[in-house]
């Protein structure tokens, strides 16, 4: 029983580290793709900026149309004042005038208006511009990372495995798919330690018969809280 523990240790061990390595590729892709919406997000804001930009313009261009269209009006207005007959009708298109005076200064308020809501919205531009290059550029860095570790763990994961299938071939059939079972079940960790009366899966005490039984190291013994393999480890042994 003594050399299937230790032979159970080391298949724990292999898993644990093709499973970290499995999680920090699964971590680092993650990443990659929030910082991926977080890009589109800022790429789609620029879109609705430009827009939001093309809009005010083409009502800029409206309105000075609109402007140079009155003040047109104005002029032939004074020029038909030179020869009006009545007062009423000098009066009306005194009034006309006027009007449309008035209506071109709102117009060209309008237009600062909008010329100053350019402004801004360019400078808003600016601003996720710099924002998008950036994460473009981290985006970049991170998938080059990945790819590399990646790279580096297929490397190295056909050694593991042939490391596992060894330490896997050392061990019965039955002890293997106990092993196996108890993996999958209990967050990966099948084989603990127990140092000290405690079971270093759960952290709970184990009874003191038990404890007795696993200092003999003559059957296979398993943790009553977590059901976990359990060995004997000295305290000095302890990481
Ligand atoms: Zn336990």
């Amino acid at each position: 029983m003594k050399a299937n523990i230790s032979h159970l240790r080391e298949l724990q061990a292999i898993d644990l580290k093709i499973s970290t390595l499995d999680k920090e590729i699964a971590a680092s892709s993650a990443e990659i793709d929030n910082r991926r919406v977080s890009l589109d997000g800022h790429k789609d804001t620029l879109v609705q900026l430009t827009a939001k930009i093309a809009a005010n313009e083409q009502r800029r261009r409206e309105l000075e149309a609109e402007l140079e269209d009155e003040q047109a009006r104005i002029k032939d207005r004074q020029t038909k004042l030179m020869n009006v007959q009545t007062n009423r009708e000098y009066q009306s298109i005194l009034k006309e005038t006027e009007d449309g005076k008035k209506a071109n200064k709102q117009r060209e308020e309008a237009v600062v208006q909008l010329m100053e809501q350019i402004e801004a919205l360019t400078a808003q531009i600016e601003e996720e511009t710099k924002i998008c290059d950036e994460d473009e550029k981290m985006l970049a860095e991170d998938i080059a990372a990945v790819e590399k570790k990646t790279g580096q763990f297929t490397a190295e994961k056909s050694k593991i495995l042939k490391a596992r299938e060894s330490k896997a071939s050392a061990v019965t059939v039955s002890l293997l798919k106990k092993y196996t079972a108890i993996r999958d079940k209990r967050n990966g960790l099948a084989i603990v330690a127990v140092t000290s009366g405690v079971c270093r899966g759960c952290f709970m005490n184990i009874p003191p018969q038990l404890y007795n039984d696993l200092m003999k190291e003559d059957k296979l013994i398993f943790c009553p809280t977590c059901h976990r393999i359990m060995f004997h480890q000295a305290e000095t042994e302890e990481e």
